[in-house]
């Protein structure tokens, strides 16, 4: 009799990432997505930027701060709901509980490899797949305008080289030629740093096209199925329940995202993933002389801006605690684009900014930052989640992962720091 599917809960980066993978080692897989379409959740209109060059987790001691700092606000980088404590309290407690200088640099040696590992398969796959989705490999560029923060980043930097990261530290000179259209705001500026094997793409784009050569290789995936229930008998998976059928299979892996902690909480599963809302902004460009060729991120105002194929450029930023909160406050429309306006003044006004396309999305973020990929207790029950403000940067790292430790194969990296049980 035929084996059934592996099935994947999530059609997201992670969840289509895995299937792919799956299937490149000879398995069969179903793919179950609740929405109408992939990729229409966190991985739809995300920074874009493929950057194993930014893999700190986001619980040090700054971080930290300014998310206190943002208790109850509406217009800073990082903000906490006090409505929303309780679902964050114990989770907080890891959180901070991790910003401990040594455990910090540990989970970020970590996170790099992951993405380092990860990048190399992205590259493989799209040369593999010739598929498009407004990728650039020309680098990433992260500015600072304080001596302390600048200085901060370049001692970083020196940790990164030891890791394989390459990076150039930049004067404000050199940095406003590597990127012009930051002449305007030199005055502003300490320095930058480029990375020059960062990448960036339309991660929506890439997930459609991924879902295409998904179906290719003889992947199912199915959209408007809302899984409701996780299957068990005697602490082994037998299967799901959905809004339309019980569906079996011996094995089932979790990759919903921010949500995939509520899936396992019937099964008495303590996920520690909580969602971090973040927004963006998106403009059409029209053609313009000006717009700027590098995907950047201000590392002291903690946005990102990225341009897409010389059509499109999205500002995108905040860290707000504040469960699966729908609301979009206008303080928070008005900070995106005053962020954008800070960076590139005269851009700013060639743009029709308020004709931009608003999104939110909840990075699903665990206290380390790094991702749960493995087994649970339960036999046949996986997950791969929890790759937070990186799940573009990590996806075909940890659905590689995922899959070479569903199949029991010996993993490329060593798969320990991502464990379930750490
Ligand atoms: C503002 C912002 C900017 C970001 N920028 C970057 C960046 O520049 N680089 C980077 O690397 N990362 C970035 N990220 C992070 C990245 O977008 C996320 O980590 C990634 O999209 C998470 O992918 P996922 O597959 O885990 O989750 P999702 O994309 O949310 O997918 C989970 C899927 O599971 C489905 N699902 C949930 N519950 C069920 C259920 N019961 N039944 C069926 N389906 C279900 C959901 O509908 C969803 O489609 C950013 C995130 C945000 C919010």
């Amino acid at each position: 009799m035929d084996k059934d599917p592996i099935i994947i809960v999530g059609g997201g980066l992670q969840g289509l990432a895995t299937a792919n993978s799956l299937l490149d080692r000879g398995e069969k897989v179903l793919v179950l997505e609740k929405e109408e379409g992939v990729a229409l959740k966190t991985s739809f209109a995300n920074a874009g930027q493929l950057t194993p060059s930014h893999s700190q987790p986001w619980n040090s001691v700054s971080d930290i701060l300014n998310i206190l700092k943002g208790i109850g606000r509406k217009d800073s980088p990082m903000s906490l709901k006090l409505g929303s404590l309780g679902n964050y309290f114990g989770w907080g407690i890891r959180f901070i509980l991790n910003s401990f200088k040594s455990k910090y640099e540990a989970n970020t040696n970590s996170i790099t490899k992951l993405a380092q590992h990860s990048l190399k398969l992205t590259k493989q796959f799209r040369e593999d797949n010739a598929i498009e989705y407004d990728c650039s490999q020309i680098g990433t560029l992260k500015i600072y305008r304080s001596k302390k923060s600048f200085d901060a980043a370049i001692e970083h930097c020196k940790k990164l080289k030891k890791m394989g990261i390459n990076s150039e530290v930049l004067t404000t000179t050199h940095l406003i030629e590597k990127e012009p259209q930051l002449a305007e705001i030199e005055d502003q500026l300490e320095g930058g740093i480029y990375f020059q094997d960062d990448e960036v793409g339309d991660a929506h784009k890439f997930c459609k096209e991924l879902a295409d050569v998904v179906r290719s290789k003889g992947g199912r995936i199915l959209t408007n199925v809302e899984i409701k229930e996780l299957l068990v008998d005697q602490n082994s998976i037998k299967g799901v329940k959905t809004d339309r059928a019980e569906i079996n299979s011996e094995k089932v892996i979790i990759s919903a995202g921010s949500w995939s902690y509520l899936l396992l909480k019937g099964l008495n599963l303590r996920l520690p993933v909580r969602p971090v809302k973040g927004y963006s902004l998106t403009i059409e460009t029209p053609p313009l002389n000006s717009m700027p060729k590098l995907a950047l991120v201000d590392e002291d105002i903690h946005t990102a801006i990225t341009p897409f194929s010389n059509s499109r450029i999205r500002v995108t930023a905040a860290a707000e605690l504040a469960g699966f909160d729908e609301e979009i406050h206008e303080k928070r429309v008005s900070y995106l684009k005053r962020m954008l306006n800070s960076v590139y003044p005269s851009l700013y006004t060639q743009l029709d900014v308020d004709e931009g396309k608003l999104w939110f999305g909840f990075r699903p973020m665990s206290p380390d930052g790094l991702p749960f990929i493995g087994e649970t207790k339960i036999s046949g029950l996986y997950l791969n989640t929890g790759q937070g403000h990186l799940g573009w940067t990590l996806a075909m790292g940890s659905a590689d992962l995922c899959s070479d430790i569903v199949l029991e194969n010996k993993t490329a990296i060593d798969s320990h720091p991502y464990r379930i049980t750490r």
